[in-house]
């Protein structure tokens, strides 16, 4: 019995001591998505994510009283305190929290940029708003350790410590219950699974604390996959990578649309005339409408990683074991070119930084692209013109050409010239009528998506135009779909582990089609004949390299005919969605169920 009462005594030391320096650190462990989270997450969430930082402020005290040295607690409380501002100053100028990005900028900020940065962003006048917070924070802190005696004694006169023990204790338990997710952060080793913890675990980082924790473990896997991938491309820009028919120059272009549910296109039988461009070049022959593509993931950064490389789902090599195939097409002798409308879109969103942290990696770069674009832009129509720009003079020999678009990506009215009329604009009363009711709204946001996919079909035919006088072949997929309303009231991905075939059949499955000019029509009437016949083969999207090496006639290790939909020996392999369900049987039973 005694020994309990000293355990309990022992534990409630901080709160007693410190219970000043205990609420301090509560405050400046800041959480400014609190009351957002509260609202969206309900109350159990708030709770436990309040608890939480009391379990961090905790522990933190309790190292005080142990260590019991003035300049120990003092050291505590500057380190919090330069937190905060730091937390502070990302979420009121660009409402951030502490993320991987920042260890990645300070990483790679040279000084010359950073004092850019602190001139233009630390010196500025919105900041003094930060430091004016931070300090009255501090000032009550400082009046509150002040008079912490006193406020012990009236504590005790009002008999309030029994009930402040109780609620801390509480508090501090559920803290620590929660904070045994982050066993399940520390057992990921891929960005991937770390940033769906992130996004997904109820208690995954808000306050600044758990976001360093996050942000210093993401870092460091990043940076394992970064090197992994590093060394792949190191070793395959040594490997051979020949030409089967050196005297062909032809220029593969590559575009990666974004967010377009194939089932919105009039290719794909959607009732709006969303897609008339294509389908003019479709009847007279020059495209090849693909029926059966889907993307292994419905988010960006995860597809871009996998159907950028050689990797292979199916046989188990992700994009880490993997080089670029654009390092393989250089090596061959192509010129690689990379306009990228996503480059600058939130460079600091987790999501970003891991694939910027790939794709852009100071090593990778040199041995994967010879050209890259510079600006990003409002409207893919002007990353087109860019590129228009800049390749004008110097698209001879072979080339790869790779165009990274915006799309019809949330929000879609973003993503058209409203005053541009050379193009379809649909409105609310002309979309199709859905199985479900749906709000005015809700027909609005379809009518914008619609229109943003007819902009998108105007973006192709520039692209075509910009190659009709080439030895050319513009391949084209969208990187995952997106819902718009087209079964529930909902519009947006979802993520989760368990995918219903409504689910696959928006969000994962994508359009897929390959234009060729006229003289690669000409000049490659075996190509074209395989094209054809492939249109029907079940694909996935990082499939999308073997096509590509067919199509530029590259020799290669890296090359693989049973991956290659226009190879005669090609096999479909299984199509895992997100790591977990198997496409074609989810497809097939929901038919089975159809026909009962
Ligand atoms: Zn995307």
């Amino acid at each position: 019995m005694n020994a309990l009462r000293w355990l309990l005594k022992w534990l409630a030391k901080p709160i007693i001591q410190e219970g000043v320096m205990l609420v301090s650190l509560v405050v400046l462990f800041a959480d400014y998505n609190w009351y957002h989270e509260l609202q969206e997450r309900g109350y159990w969430v708030a709770w436990l994510r309040l608890s939480l930082r009391v379990f961090y402020a905790y522990l933190a005290t309790w190292l005080v009283v142990i260590v019991n040295r003035r300049w120990f607690k003092l050291m505590i409380y500057t380190l919090a305190t330069l937190l905060f501002v730091v937390e502070s100053f990302l979420q009121l100028r660009f409402h951030m929290d502490v993320g991987p990005a920042m260890f990645r900028l300070i990483a790679e900020t040279n000084p010359q940029e950073s004092r850019e940065f602190i001139t233009n962003f630390v010196m500025a006048r919105p900041t003094i708003k930060v430091f004016a917070l931070a300090a009255v924070v501090v000032g009550e802190i400082a009046i509150a350790e002040r008079y912490r005696h006193t406020l012990a004694q009236w504590i005790q006169r009002i008999r309030l410590q029994p009930v402040l023990l109780s609620v801390m204790a509480v508090m501090v338990g559920c803290g620590a219950w929660a904070s045994l997710s982050f066993v399940d952060l520390f057992s990921y080793h891929t960005t991937e699974r770390a940033n769906r913890w992130c996004d997904l675990d109820p208690v995954a980082p808000n306050d600044v604390v758990s976001s360093l924790i996050f942000a210093l473990h993401d870092f460091d896997i990043s940076n394992q996959e970064t090197s992994r991938s590093m060394q792949s491309n190191i070793l395959a820009s040594q490997e051979r990578a020949t030409l089967l028919h050196p005297s062909d120059s032809v220029t593969l272009v590559v575009v990666i649309g974004e967010s377009f549910n194939k089932h919105h296109s009039s290719l794909y039988g959607y009732p709006l005339p969303t897609n008339p461009r294509l389908a003019l070049e479709r009847d007279r022959g020059n495209l090849m409408v693909f029926s059966d593509v889907v993307s292994p993931f419905n988010k960006t950064s995860t597809v871009l990683k996998e159907v950028m490389t050689t990797s292979n789902l199916a046989d188990g090599i992700t994009w880490d074991q993997s080089p670029m195939f654009s390092t393989i097409f250089k090596r061959a002798g192509y010129q690689v070119w990379l306009w990228d409308n996503q480059r600058h879109d939130s460079p600091l969103a987790t999501f970003a930084f891991t694939l910027n942290a790939f794709l852009y990696n100071p090593q990778i770069v040199p041995l994967a692209y010879d050209k890259l674009n510079e600006q990003s832009f409002a409207l893919d129509s002007e990353l087109v013109q860019d590129f228009e720009q800049h390749a004008q003079d110097h698209l001879t020999g072979r080339n790869l050409v790779m165009l990274h678009l915006m799309g019809q990506h949330f929000d879609a009215r973003e993503r058209y010239p409203h005053k541009r009329l050379d193009f379809n604009h649909f409105t609310a009363n002309e979309v199709p009528q859905q199985a479900i009711a749906l709000s005015e709204d809700a027909r609005t946001h379809i009518a914008n998506y619609d229109t943003a996919t007819a902009f998108n079909d105007l973006v192709m035919k520039m692209i075509f135009d910009l190659f009709s006088n080439h030895n050319a072949v513009v391949v084209y997929f969208a990187d995952h779909g997106e819902e718009v309303y087209d079964w529930r009231d909902f519009i947006s991905r979802t993520d989760n582990m368990r995918i219903n075939a409504q689910e696959a059949k928006y969000q994962y499955e994508v359009p897929f089609v390959i234009w060729c000019s006229d003289r690669y029509i000409s000049q490659h009437p075996q190509e074209v004949a395989q094209m054809q016949q492939a249109t029907s083969q079940p694909l996935m999207l990082d499939q999308v390299c073997q096509l590509l090496f067919h199509l530029g006639g590259i020799q290669s290790p890296y090359y693989q005919a049973q991956h290659d939909p226009l190879s005669a020996t090609f096999k479909p392999s299984k199509r895992i969605l997100n790591y977990v369900v198997d496409y074609d049987s989810l497809m097939s039973q929901r038919d089975s169920l159809r026909i009962k």
